[in-house]
């Protein structure tokens, strides 16, 4: 038997929030404990005195850990203690050595066993990549990166300033001058070009086009590879890109290579932006695929390829499900 310990914070008490962090607290411990439901013996929570809205033991059956016995308790006021903590301890029946969680503002009660954990998901167009990346970083309660978002506000910017995107002077005069951020709103990424949320506007079939040659030149690379280094660096995440496993994050424990046929690829994009409203024909969108993964596998600097250590998923005959549990297996098989 293993005692796992864990604890996560919320920004307000509400019942709301308590029943959100509760969950992810535990599906996390679950996930990386490799632990099902019938392996816990009970799980008992203690949660600072400011937070009086809703009991975790209440928000644990919820969640659906209610197999167990469940307890929970108030800690007495301590002076500088954490705020609106809630602290769980699972006793489970495993013979693995425990993975303690440590989740929000609770990471700093053990620093020491929070450690960075980086997913790097390569793959072409229509692959799959974001869809299966949103997922996993909600299940595992990681933030995910989306790195074609820089690539696509650059392009933005070259269209809305007329730049020439074949022409490098072109490119690099707007470069210089933008700046790009990435933040996170409501657990959303939020791309910012010089201040202005453009997360919609960059979904464009010109505007992934035009990410997709601007790409192409280093010294967008260069200022775009810093910057998710940086993210990448200071918080666990999971990264979308071309280039994650092979150029950013060459070091990194966890790759994954996503692909599939151009022509499913690009009936999955068809599908998606004719929901959207989208009058382009399939022959267009597969055109468009066609072009782009010609142009990202043949450039010269951080072509796409799928690393040697990535493991490789091709995504044709499978549902997403199916993939974020493929992924989820392998990580957990190597944690
Ligand atoms: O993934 P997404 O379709 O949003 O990416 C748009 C374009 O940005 C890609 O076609 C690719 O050329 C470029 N890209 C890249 N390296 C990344 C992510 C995207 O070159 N890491």
């Amino acid at each position: 038997m293993r005692a796992i310990r864990g604890a996560t914070t919320i920004s307000t008490d509400s019942p709301e929030e308590v029943k959100v962090a509760v969950k992810d607290l535990l599906e996390q411990i679950a996930l990386v404990n490799r632990i099902e439901q019938e392996d816990i013996i009970c799980i008992m929570f203690s949660s600072t005195g400011d937070i009086k809205s809703f009991y975790p033991a209440k928000a644990a059956r919820e969640a659906g850990f209610s197999a167990c016995p469940l307890y929970s308790s108030t800690e007495p006021d301590i002076q500088g203690a954490l705020k609106l903590c809630i602290r769980v301890m699972v006793l489970a029946e495993i013979e693995r050595q425990a993975h303690h969680v440590y989740l929000n503002g609770a990471k700093v009660l053990r620093k020491d066993l929070t450690e960075v954990v980086n997913i790097a998901v390569d793959g072409p167009a229509g692959s799959g990549k974001s869809t299966v990346c949103k997922l996993i970083a909600e299940k595992m309660g990681i933030l995910y990166l989306d790195t074609g978002a820089m690539y696509r506000a650059i392009a933005l910017q070259c269209i809305r300033q007329n730049a020439d995107y074949a022409e490098k002077d072109s490119v690099k005069h707007v470069v210089e001058k933008l700046k790009i951020k990435i933040e996170y709103r409501d657990g959303r990424q939020v791309t910012l070009l010089d201040g202005e949320d453009v997360s919609d506007q960059i979904r464009t079939p010109q505007v992934s086009l035009i990410a997709s040659y601007v790409s192409a030149y280093g010294f967008v690379r260069q200022k775009m590879v810093a910057l998710q280094r940086e993210i990448a660096k200071k918080t666990s995440c999971i990264l979308d890109g071309r280039d994650i496993g092979t150029n950013v994050l060459p070091d990194c424990r966890f790759k994954f290579y996503l692909t599939a046929s151009a022509e499913i690829r690009a009936k999955r994009r068809y599908d998606d932006e004719k929901y959207k409203g989208s009058e382009q024909s399939y022959e267009s969108v597969l055109s468009e695929i066609n072009e782009r993964d010609f142009q990202d596998k043949n450039r010269a600097i951080a072509p796409l390829k799928q690393a040697d250590d990535a493991i490789v998923i091709d995504t044709s005959d499978m549902n997403i499900d199916e993939v974020v549990a493929e992924i989820i297996k392998s990580i957990q098989e190597k944690v």
